[in-house]
């Protein structure tokens, strides 16, 4: 591959998001490269849910229909690569304007018009004996959750005594209210995880009384946890002086609404990287906003050089960037 081919977009990251961003640009004839270290975040899972028309579907083939259907448009390529540089440089061959250079870790460089960043984040385990990533999120409301009379079979685990007048007010109500429909809370701390000997059928969870010391082994059908994030690939969010700002769970890129721009002209971010509400159908939906958006970022500058070689231009080069209002996203 070239060293001087300009791409109209890099995209960093093959999950979801980035290759959203990559089906955006293909139907409107833009090329890009695809760059991936194939890192996903949920390595390990065998099917993904809520998707719709993939419920229950392994990611793996989610994205590689995607990617068998994104060759359709002929302009995106692929490079199995560790981003580890990302800087702003002015492209000659762009006519001077600026662009984007990066560099991977094995040392290949590529250059670009835009970026996007859908690098994603990684969830922050425990480290407790026996957790494995066999979330079973998203459950309740199946009969199993339900005793005869209606009430909620469920059972929060606060590892470690809970002070309601040491949490967030809301959180505390929550928490009343939930017990009120049958919820119980158990303050014992979790010592360890335990599978059962038939494969998918539930665990024991190993709870330590802080007061007494005794332990005891619970069997549950599943258990839901909700761990905390890190965002990837926070060197070139560094390199590149994007904002961030905390999200729910941990910190996320901060970008505008619709066509998710950050701070830096010219850079998108699409999937967890840039969103509260981590799931795939957002990946998707921010990926399209952000291919959007380098679109129509790209057919300004191409405005500004066709006014200019007909000797009317003026357009200030450092012009706002598009932040989504009054342009389509019909892609
Ligand atoms: C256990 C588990 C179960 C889940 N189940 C579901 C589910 O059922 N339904 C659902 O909707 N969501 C689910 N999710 C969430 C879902 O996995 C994410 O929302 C989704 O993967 C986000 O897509 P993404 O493209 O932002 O990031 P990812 O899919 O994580 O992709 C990140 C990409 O960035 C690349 N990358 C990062 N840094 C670099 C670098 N420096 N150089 C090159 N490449 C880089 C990686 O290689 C990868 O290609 C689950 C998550 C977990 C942890």
């Amino acid at each position: 591959m070239s060293a001087s081919k300009v791409y109209d977009s890099l995209i960093i990251g093959g999950g979801p998001g980035g290759l959203s961003v990559a089906l955006g640009l293909g139907r409107q004839n833009r090329s890009c490269l695809v760059i991936s270290h194939k890192h996903f975040r949920n390595d390990g899972i065998e099917a993904s849910h809520a998707v719709l028309g993939h419920d229950h579907v392994h990611p793996q083939i989610v994205l590689s229909r995607a990617r068998d259907q994104i060759a359709r448009y002929q302009n995106t390529s692929y490079a199995l690569a560790e981003i580890i540089s990302a800087q702003k440089v002015a492209l000659p061959q762009w006519r001077g304007h600026e662009g984007f250079k990066i560099e991977s870790r094995e040392g290949e460089t590529w250059y670009g018009k835009t970026l996007a960043l859908a690098t994603g984040v990684r969830d922050l385990f425990p480290s407790l004996e026996g957790y494995h990533v066999k979330m079973a999120s998203m459950a309740l409301g199946q009969d199993t959750t339900k005793n005869k009379n209606g009430t909620a079979k469920v059972t929060i685990l606060t590892n470690g005594p809970y002070k309601s007048n040491k949490v967030d007010p809301a959180l505390a109500k929550q928490l009343k209210a939930v017990m009120a429909r049958g919820v119980k809370l158990d303050q014992r701390g979790v010592t360890r995880l335990e599978d059962t000997t038939k494969k998918n059928e539930g665990l024991y969870v190993h709870l330590k009384d802080h007061e007494t010391g005794e332990t005891e082994k619970v069997f549950f059908a599943f258990l839901v946890h909700k761990p905390n994030t890190q965002l990837n690939a926070r060197n070139l969010i560094e390199q590149l002086g994007l904002e961030i700002t905390p999200g729910m769970f941990g910190d996320i890129i901060e970008t505008k609404p619709l066509m998710p721009a950050t701070n830096v002209p010219g850079v998108y971010v699409a999937g967890d990287a840039g969103n509260v509400l981590t799931h795939v159908t957002t990946a998707l939906s921010t990926g399209i906003g952000a291919a959007g958006g380098i679109v129509h970022y790209l057919n300004e500058k191409d405005d500004e050089d066709a006014l200019e070689s007909i000797g009317q231009g003026g357009i200030p080069d450092n012009r706002k960037q598009i932040d989504g209002t009054g342009c389509s996203t019909d892609t």
